[in-house]
């Protein structure tokens, strides 16, 4: 008797394995993603990790204070939910800090949403903008989420490519050689173009975007009537006193532009997930609506911090003391330490105006790693993989921020993030030269 009770439990257990397709169709092709990979082969083979973009150092203490402050205040309502569409003193004193820099004045309960990280205001952005077939303008290279996102909306990425000009002689290559082309911009405008995303400063290139790119993209979305998703994330980290332009400050842009911001890239806190949008209510009441019936809202104490974080620089606005200032002082030394030990071996930097990334050329290095060719992974992806294994240096490969169609293209660089200790540059700094003693034999 109990073989036929078995017998029957193993039956039944075999119908009731699933046989229809679980996926639904908006995961078709999105499925893999590299940062899985690279960030496992990091976690196991690197000694030193230039590779994920996050700082090996802590927020400023003014930020940690205010976190533990908070935490440890009677009020017990700093860990309940908060306002759903941002905690009232964040959202408050994010309006009076852009209305400042933008010279409007912002509704703190209309103009601005906390998110969860800018990942999330993004992710708003595309579900309350793009319908099915919509097209949305991506320019490459880009933050790699933009691509899935745009799709999981149902819209169609149309891709545009920054074109490298070559730097003057002896000279190194600069962010702000990679340039639009005008032509080829307005060429990818149509009737089915509903937005286009703008990064600036950029993550990889570490481009500013200068005033007149800013108009030339300005001018068509004003002429096609298009949205601009303008992620702002590194908007405090400009060197060489480059100056960050808003978008949304141009001639017709406010009512067609969301504004995203992170206190992780802003802080340096990119744990915290504490994320903001800033635009017109046109707009970022549907932004309200997915934010409402997906997330619905966001960590309130971190918050809290943040939202005091911003108080103390609004009081030290263009004031040596504030971090706004003290921290792209900082990382642009750490950028300079980092072109120096790459352009000493010949892995040649792309010298970065914004961000804390840095991409540089590997065509030197190509014959120290053995390449076996597959046409399903770009060289420098090859390349990356095989230096974190053997030399336990992490990067990212350059054509991890490309669509399939132009991932070779540009298949010769990769991509080191520079917010770290002197003492993991110098790690990296290391293994660099150790590498061209042991290629050049000196
Ligand atoms: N946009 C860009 C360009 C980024 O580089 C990142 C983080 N790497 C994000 C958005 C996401 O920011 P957060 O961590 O605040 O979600």
């Amino acid at each position: 008797l109990p073989l036929v009770k078995a017998s029957k439990s193993l039956s039944l257990s075999l119908q009731a394995k699933m046989s229809r397709p679980v996926q639904a169709r908006r995961l078709e092709g999105i499925d893999k993603n590299i940062w899985v990979e690279f960030v496992k082969l990091a976690a196991t083979y690197s000694t030193v990790n230039l590779g994920q973009g996050f700082p090996d150092f802590s927020p400023p203490d003014f930020l940690k204070e205010a976190f533990v402050r908070a935490l440890s205040r009677e009020n017990y309502m700093l860990h309940q939910y908060t306002r759903a569409f941002g905690h009232p003193p964040l959202v408050k004193i994010l309006a009076q800090f852009f209305g400042k820099l933008l010279g409007r004045d912002l509704d703190p309960m209309t103009n601005v949403m906390v998110t969860v990280g800018a990942y999330q205001a993004l992710f708003c952005c595309f579900q309350a903008f793009v319908d099915e077939g919509d097209e949305v303008i991506i320019i490459e290279p880009f933050f790699d989420c933009y691509e899935p996102m745009v799709k999981m909306a149902g819209g169609m990425p149309v891709f545009v490519p920054l074109r490298p000009k070559a730097p003057e002689d002896g000279k190194l290559m600069s962010s702000a050689d990679w340039r639009l082309d005008p032509v080829e911009l307005a060429s990818k405008f149509s009737e089915r173009t509903k937005a286009i995303v703008l990064n600036s400063p950029n993550n990889p290139l570490g481009k500013v975007f200068s005033r007149e790119e800013l108009e030339l993209i300005a001018d068509l979305c004003v002429k096609h009537d298009v949205l601009c998703i303008s992620d702002e994330v590194y908007e405090w980290l400009v060197y060489d006193r480059k100056k960050h332009i808003r978008i949304a400050s141009l001639q017709g842009m406010w009512d067609r532009t969301v504004i995203i911001g992170s206190a992780g890239k802003t802080f340096s806190a990119t744990g915290w997930k504490v994320g903001w949008t800033v635009g017109p209510n046109q707009l970022l009441q549907h932004l309200r609506t997915v934010h409402q019936n997906s997330v619905y809202h966001c960590a309130t104490v971190a918050q809290e911090a943040v939202a005091q974080g911003f108080q103390r620089e609004l009081e030290l606005y263009g004031k040596p003391e504030s971090y706004f200032i003290q921290l792209p002082n900082e990382l642009q030394q750490k950028r300079d330490w980092l072109v120096q030990s790459l352009d000493a071996v010949g892995m040649k930097p792309i010298i970065p105006e914004g961000t804390y990334f840095l991409v540089a050329d590997i065509s030197k290095f190509k014959s120290d790693v053995p390449d076996v060719p597959d046409l399903d992974e770009p060289y420098d992806s090859r390349f990356a993989k095989w230096m974190v294994k053997n030399k336990g240096l992490a990067a990212i490969p350059l054509s991890a921020f490309y669509c399939g169609a132009h991932k070779n293209n540009y298949d010769h660089f990769i991509r080191f993030c520079f917010a770290k200790e002197e003492a993991t540059l110098k790690a990296a700094n290391d293994i660099l030269q150790k590498w061209k003693q042991e290629k050049t034999g000196l």
